[in-house]
C-alpha cells in the first residue's frame, strides 16, 4: 500500500485560525502559536465546520477494490479512481489478506482462483469482449489506485470511523498512514487521534 500526500493547504492551522476569528473579529488575539489553542477550542466546542477551510489530497495505490469500495462511501470527499473500462486488467495484481496467506490450504485456493480469474479475463478479451464487460469476472481483491481529496473535518470523520477497531483491517492500515501525514502538517487539528501501531487502530483521546 502506498499513500502519497499530493497536496495540503499551506499553513493550514493558521488559515483555520484566521477563518475562525472572522466570527468574532478577534484578529488582535493572534500571536505566536495562537492557532494551536484556537483549534483546540474549536474541537472542544464542536465548532469543527471551521476545519473545513483546510484540505488534503492523497494518492492511494496498491489497495484492493474492497478498500476503495468502502472509501467511496464517504460522500464529502472528491475521488478519481483507476478505471476498469479504460485500463486493461490483463495481469492484474491483487491483495491477499494475512488470514488467507497464513493458512496454506486457503492460500493455494486463493491463488488458484486469482489465476483462474486472470485466465477467464484474458479469454474474454480474446473473444473481443470489451474491458467494461470482461471486468465482471474480476475479484474484489484486485489492486486499484484512487486519488481522494477532503477537508480536515471530513478527514477527522473518516479517521474516527475507519481507524476504529470495528473497521476492516486494510482500511485501518490506510487511515493510519493518512493520519501520520496529516499530523506532520496540522498536529493540533489531529492531536486527539492517537495511533496504536500494535493493534493497528486509531483511538480518539481527550486533549487538554
Ligand atoms: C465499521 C463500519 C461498517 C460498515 N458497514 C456497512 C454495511 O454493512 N453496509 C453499508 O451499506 N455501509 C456500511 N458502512 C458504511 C457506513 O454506513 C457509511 O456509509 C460510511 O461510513 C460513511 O459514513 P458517513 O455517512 O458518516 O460519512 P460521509 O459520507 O463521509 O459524510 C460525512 C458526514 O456528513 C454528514 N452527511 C453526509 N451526507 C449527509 C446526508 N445526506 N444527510 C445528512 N448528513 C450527511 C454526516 O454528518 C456524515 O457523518 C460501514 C462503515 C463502517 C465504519
Amino acid at each position: 500500500m502506498k499513500v502519497e500526500l499530493l497536496s495540503i493547504t499551506s499553513n493550514p492551522e493558521k488559515l483555520i485560525e484566521i477563518a475562525g476569528r472572522t466570527s468574532h473579529l478577534s484578529f488582535n488575539r493572534q500571536g505566536k502559536n495562537s492557532e494551536k489553542n484556537f483549534i483546540k477550542m474549536l474541537i472542544k466546542k464542536g465548532h469543527t465546520s471551521v476545519l473545513e477551510h483546510a484540505y488534503a489530497t492523497f494518492n492511494i495505490s496498491g489497495v484492493s477494490r474492497v478498500l476503495t469500495h468502502q472509501l467511496v462511501r464517504h460522500r464529502l470527499c472528491s475521488f478519481t479512481q483507476q478505471s476498469q473500462r479504460y485500463v486493461s486488467e490483463l495481469n492484474f495484481k491483487y491483495i491477499e489478506p494475512d488470514s488467507i496467506k497464513k493458512n496454506s490450504k486457503a492460500h493455494s485456493l486463493f491463488i488458484k482462483f486469482m489465476e483462474e480469474a486472470k485466465k477467464v479475463y484474458l479469454k474474454l478479451k480474446d473473444l473481443e469482449i470489451i474491458n467494461e464487460d470482461a471486468r465482471f469476472v474480476l475479484p474484489n481483491a484486485i489492486e486499484s489506485q484512487i486519488v481522494v481529496s477532503a477537508n480536515f473535518r471530513e478527514w477527522r470523520n473518516i479517521l474516527e470511523l475507519r481507524g476504529n477497531i470495528g473497521a476492516q483491517w486494510e482500511i485501518r492500515k490506510l487511515v493510519i498512514k493518512i493520519l501520520k501525514q496529516l499530523k506532520k502538517y496540522a498536529p493540533t487539528a489531529f492531536e486527539d487521534f492517537e495511533i496504536d501501531e500494535e493493534k493497528s487502530i486509531i483511538r480518539k483521546i481527550k486533549v487538554r
